[in-house]
């Protein structure tokens, strides 16, 4: 299954990624802050429950965070698109 790896010490979250994304299966948080799956409780249930558990602002630690999405094309035009080289694809 694709992985998506944000790393969200790098990301400004102007969101390009998700503009890119030909699936569109990433989003802007609320936040604004940083991208994220989509919110999509029925195809994304475990990377979202993943992104509001895991991520921690305050422990750059918990700041790389990969998200299986079986969506994933691995098409790459969201890494091409970020500026910050934020985020990666990898096959598992
Ligand atoms: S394009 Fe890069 S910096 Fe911008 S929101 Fe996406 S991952 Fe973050
Ligand atoms: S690799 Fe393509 S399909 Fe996968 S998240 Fe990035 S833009 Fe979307």
């Amino acid at each position: 299954m694709p992985k998506v790896i944000y790393n969200y010490n790098k990301c400004t979250g102007l969101a390009d990624c998700a503009d890119a994304c030909p699936v569109e299966i990433l989003e802007g948080s609320e936040s604004g802050r940083w991208c994220k799956p989509v919110d999509d409780e029925v195809k994304n249930k475990a990377a979202l429950d993943k992104y509001y558990k895991e991520v921690d602002p305050n422990d750059s630690s918990k700041l790389v965070i990969e998200f299986d999405l079986p969506e994933c094309i691995e098409c790459q035009a969201c890494v091409a698109s970020c500026s910050q080289g934020a985020i990666e694809i990898e096959s598992d």
